[in-house]
Formats: structure tokens, C-alpha cells, sequence
């Protein structure tokens, strides 16, 4: 008999340079735009998934789901490199 279990299943998981800001799943936080990120396409427990990912969360949360074998995770993560985004975001708030 079938066990009820969720299921993942990832269509895509690309590199790609984001041509307008996007929101990380994983820390909440904007992807700036010109900046690399993990697109992901999949499906989970039956329902189509469209996220975006900062590298180093992605990173982070592959780490996590390893660790703690589980398959759901919050939004609101700390952000890895966080210092390194602050100063990321602060040069483009700067006038040329
Ligand atoms: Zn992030």
C-alpha cells in the first residue's frame, strides 16, 4: 500500500543573472537585480514551485536539508554573507 508522503520532485535548478530584483525563498530578501541566483522549478506535494534563491542560501539550505532530513523549511532565514549583501545594496544606493 501507498504511504502518505510528501513528494519533491525538481523539474530545474539553474544559474542564471537576475534582469530584475526578485524575493529569496529562503532569507525573504531581494535578489538584486544583475546579480547571479538559483532559479528552482519543481513540484512539491502536487503543487508547482517557482522560487528564487540567493547562491549562498541555496548553498545554506541544501546544508540544512541535509542535516535535518527534513523537507519543508520557513522563509526567513538568516541570510548567509549577510554583511557582504548590506554592502552590496548600499553601492547602489549610491549616486554615480
Ligand atoms: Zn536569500
Amino acid at each position: 500500500m501507498e504511504q502518505a508522503r510528501m513528494s519533491y520532485h525538481c523539474f530545474s535548478d539553474t544559474k542564471t543573472v537576475a534582469r530584475k530584483p526578485h524575493r529569496c525563498v529562503w532569507c525573504s530578501r531581494l535578489i538584486l537585480s544583475g546579480s547571479t541566483y538559483r532559479r528552482e522549478h519543481s513540484v512539491y506535494d502536487g503543487h508547482h514551485q517557482n522560487f528564487a534563491w540567493h547562491e549562498a542560501c541555496r548553498k545554506d539550505a541544501d546544508d540544512w536539508f541535509s542535516e535535518s532530513g527534513s523537507e519543508e523549511f520557513a522563509t526567513d532565514n538568516e541570510m548567509p554573507w549577510l554583511e557582504l549583501y548590506r554592502l552590496e545594496v548600499a553601492d547602489l544606493g549610491k549616486s554615480p
